[in-house]
């Protein structure tokens, strides 16, 4: 019985990818340290997986930065402004493209499907000049041969690729991106040959985009491209592995129709009705890879629920079709549990990170062959239970609490335009009124103090009066640029969802849980485990103490449900919308908290709600109901004078206006940094929005100054679709990452142009 892994995560048990490559773009180390740095963990990954038994281990998973960018690079498809002239892609050229350099910009990214990740975006037109640029795949099949390993390269499949790519600028309209099928496929024919030469008797081809919803000529493509890679495919065994969701019926029967391929990967986790099309219609002596431990997820496997799964599938496809794999690349989970010291035992036995989960494929495919290791399958068993009927999983009166919620519909009940009237009656706001999406810069003495006081090396006096300082700091700053509704800076905040985990309970926190969000960057998401309360207020102490320093609103600052679980591992015992719930009902009275304390306007952050929504159509009823519900659940009960704010995190809300709408909140301030003309369309087409609204009028992702006259210029091209008195003047999200010497500039430009338009209307 063989196993499988989809792929690995590539920053290392402690981050050591992520620091060897900071260290080379700082220029204090070099390329031959990087690349040791490098081979070490490929060498170690392999290591560990031949140790555990997998068969089917996977090379290529490893990346610089990003698989997708690989790709590109394989394809030698640099934009033209990199500068590029052939020959194999060195680092110049690929950190160029994936980060920009000192005069031209880095390519887009966007997030992989609905994960966390985000890759670089190719970007293609009808002039590229495909060839065969970089070898990395080859090398790193024979690096691990070299070890004694002999691995399955992976690939991201041309499909795929094509599909997740962009037409270049200038061709957005006219250029139909599989057109360029035919000009790839002679580029991944070389790679495929050159593997077979090395020795290579598998390959696994990453066609993810199986699962979304494709017309039929997309579907067409896959046909198209594997027919014409058949020949060079032939005498080795060929996997398709898609993820994330189970394949739509029209693409399995495609999927499954392909030439040249030998063995299909599905996601039996996440993809709940492959089971059923594999029992109806699986293509005979083909190989079935079963995805059953969760690659997205922190949580230890039920191994004899797995074990009984796979039972049903040997019946299907026979013994030896059949391979245990994960379902998804790992890289999407955190690494090592061995490294928690700290954390909690009976909550650690409940977990596995990828070293775990690898054992735990192999334990299943023994299992399977008859040598089940009884002892781990009772250990498995036993942890499971544990996990059931713990009391710190169970909280009875939140359960009943979150469950009383669902049939009731939670709204204000004065409209939204009667709202506004009476808040400003007592806020008395100028129109275009100006405020900030919360957090100020993050400075490292600030940082410092955070750090100190969480090792106990400062009083908690000490602590307070720091953070008082700082927000003491912040509101002057801002009465000084006359901004009109106050923040008090987020100083005490490392993160906005950890923040409110470590008050809630219910989360519990890893040390070294770390997942690659992009190129070296990594978040470490809270781990959900139980019925989540709130014990007592979270942000009240210090919304307080920032209201008492000024006379000017301050706006309360809270994380949404939906965000924070969106940025957390969730528990797999419940439905999503259950733990959201019960957040939900946490920050409700962490919102009536606020309001209680005098703090009328208050801000309820949903970055992540768009990011949630689930990769099929069919399915983005539910999700939206459920999560605008969530929302509207945390303030529905404020009185008509407490203003409440949200904030999102991206513009590209076409498809989900109505849902936006439907959250009811009185102002909703928008990342709009990149394009005005996304986000203004969506009013142009004659959507009405009665709620204030601030899209960014400037980007804060970058450390360049806008002038007044380039933000008055925004806002007016804002009111040529917006009613004057709905629009607010604002950044496009927090400003944590900047520096003062950027922030302040900015800011007053911006209160500037806000006066200037004032003037004009
Ligand atoms: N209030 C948060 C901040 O200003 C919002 C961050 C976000 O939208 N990602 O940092
Ligand atoms: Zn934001």
């Amino acid at each position: 019985m063989a196993s499988h892994i989809v792929g690995y995560p590539r920053m290392g048990p402690k981050r050591e990818l992520k620091f060897a490559l900071e260290s080379f773009w700082d220029g204090k180390s070099s390329a031959e340290d990087l690349q040791k740095v490098s081979a070490d963990l490929r060498s170690s990954i392999w290591k560990q997986m031949t140790d555990a038994g997998i068969k089917h281990i996977p090379s290529n998973t490893f990346s610089y930065y990003d698989q997708v960018l690989d790709t590109t690079a394989l394809l030698g498809a640099v934009p033209p402004r990199y500068g590029w002239n052939g020959g194999e892609i060195g680092f110049d050229t690929y950190f160029s493209m994936a980060r920009g350099n000192a005069s031209v910009p880095a390519m887009e990214m966007t997030k992989w499907f609905d994960t966390n990740y985000h890759f670089i975006v190719p970007e293609l037109g009808p002039d590229v000049n495909f060839s065969y640029a970089s070898h990395k795949a080859v090398e790193e099949y024979k690096e691990a041969k070299a070890l004694g390993v002999d691995t399955v390269p992976v690939l991201v499949g041309p499909v795929s690729y094509l599909l997740l790519s962009k037409p270049a600028k200038g061709v957005e309209k006219t250029f139909s991106l599989l057109s360029l099928l035919p000009k790839i496929l002679p580029v991944y024919k070389e790679v495929v040959s050159e593997l077979k030469a090395a020795g290579a008797s598998w390959i696994q081809f990453d066609e993810p985009t199986l699962v979304l919803d494709l017309e039929s000529d997309k579907l067409q493509a896959f046909t198209d491209a594997y027919s014409e890679l058949e020949s060079t495919l032939s005498g080795l065994n060929v996997l398709i592995q898609t993820y994330f969701a189970d394949v739509p019926a029209a693409a399995f029967k495609i999927l499954t129709s392909l030439k040249g391929v030998t063995a299909y990967g599905f996601d039996l986790v996440r993809g709940t009705k492959t089971l059923d099309l594999i029992k109806s219609e699986f293509p005979k002596g083909k190989y079935l890879f079963a995805g059953l431990v969760d690659g997205r997820n922190i949580w230890a496997n039920d191994l004899s629920a797995s074990l009984s799964t796979l039972l049903t599938l040997e019946g299907i496809v026979g013994k030896d079709k059949l391979v245990v794999s994960t379902s998804t690349s790992l890289l999407h989970t955190a690494v090592d549990l061995v490294n928690e010291t700290k954390l909690d035992q009976e909550i650690k036995s409940w977990l596995a990170f990828a070293a775990q989960k690898i054992i735990e494929v192999n334990a299943l495919a023994k299992a399977l062959s008859g040598h089940k290791d009884e002892a781990f399958f009772s250990a498995n068993a036993a942890a499971l239970a544990s996990r059931k009927s713990s009391p710190r999983v169970t909280n009875e009166a939140v359960q009943k609490a979150a469950a009383a919620l669902k049939d009731s519909d939670h709204r204000r009940a004065t409209n939204v335009s009667a709202r506004l009237d009476a808040q400003q009656k007592k806020l008395n706001l100028p129109i275009l009124p100006t405020t900030t999406i919360g957090s100020f810069p993050q400075t490292i003495e600030l940082r410092r103090v955070r750090r100190e006081y969480k090792a106990k090396k400062i009083s908690e006096e000490e602590y307070v009066k720091a953070i008082k300082e700082e927000i003491n700091k912040v509101v002057k700053l801002q009465e000084e640029l006359d901004i009109d509704v106050l923040v008090h800076g987020e100083p005490e905040r490392n993160d906005m969802v950890e923040y409110f985990g470590e008050q809630l309970s219910g989360f519990a926190f890893t040390a070294n849980g770390w997942v690659q969000s992009y190129g070296s960057r990594c978040v470490k998401p809270p781990i959900i485990y139980g019925d989540v309360s709130r014990p007592k207020p979270m942000t009240v102490f210090w919304s307080s103490a920032a209201q008492s320093m000024t006379a000017r609103p301050m706006k309360g600052m809270l994380t949404g449900p939906v965000t924070i679980l969106n940025w957390s591992f969730v528990r797999n015992d419940q439905p999503r919308f259950e733990t959201t719930y019960q957040i939900a009902l946490a920050i409700k009275d962490e919102v009536e908290d606020l309001e209680k304390a005098g703090i009328s306007v208050i801000q309820i952050d949903e970055a992540a709600l768009r990011e949630g929504l689930p990769l099929r159509k069919s399915e983005h009823a539910f999700y939206l109901d459920w999560a605008v519900h969530s929302f509207r659940i945390t303030n529905s009960g404020v009185q008509d004078t407490t203003q409440i704010h949200t904030h999102m995190c991206y513009s590209n809300f076409n498809d989900i206006i109505h849902s936006i709408i439907d959250m009811d909140a009185d102002v909703i301030t928008i990342e709009n940094s990149r394009s005005d003309e996304k986000l203004l369309s969506v009013f142009r087409e004659g959507v009405k929005y009665g709620a204030g609204i601030g899209p960014g009028v400037y980007d804060i992702h970058s450390p360049r100054i806008p002038s007044t006259d380039e933000i008055a210029d925004r806002i007016n091209k804002m009111l040529a679709v917006l009613e004057t008195n709905i629009l607010w003047v604002n950044p496009d999200c927090g400003l944590k990452t900047r520096k003062y010497t950027e922030v302040k500039p900015a800011l007053s430009n911006m209160v500037a142009a806000a006066k200037l338009l004032r003037t004009q209307l």
